[in-house]
């Protein structure tokens, strides 16, 4: 934790041990402002979102240099679905078996349920 010269609710200056607010009422009044703190879905490091919408990564300037890597993997991995997608191609692991398109409702990504079963369970693993 950063030691801040003054309360960070009331401005009030910090005296003694007193770190951040200079007593529980402005503790729990910052406790109550800030959002409430998100696990990162790659690094699973605990972070501040910032701004609305549904957050799960670090925000990429504020990560690490180890969930920076998770995140250009990921584009990378998205990137190359998208590909597949485009081409036709089963997006199971290891598998690039042709899609046939049936013409109705929304194409499918996998050639088979086998293949759908393991592209989950190797992205729940990551
Ligand atoms: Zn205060
Ligand atoms: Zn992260
Ligand atoms: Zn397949």
């Amino acid at each position: 934790m950063d030691f801040e010269p003054d309360c960070l609710h009331c401005g009030t200056p910090l005296e003694g041990r007193q770190r951040r607010t200079c007593s529980a009422r402005c503790r729990k009044a910052i406790q109550r402002q800030a959002p409430a703190l998100r696990v990162c879905r790659l690094c699973g490091q605990p972070f501040q979102p910032t701004g609305r919408g549904r957050v799960t990564l670090c925000p990429y300037d504020d990560a690490d240099d180890f969930c920076q890597g998770l995140q250009d993997d990921q584009e990378d991995l998205q990137a190359a679905r998208l590909a597949a997608r485009e081409e036709g191609q089963c997006e199971g692991p290891g598998c690039s078996s042709p899609l046939t398109y049936g013409g109705r409702g929304r194409p499918s990504r996998f050639c088979s349920p086998a293949c759908k079963t393991r592209a989950y369970r190797a992205e729940a693993r990551s």
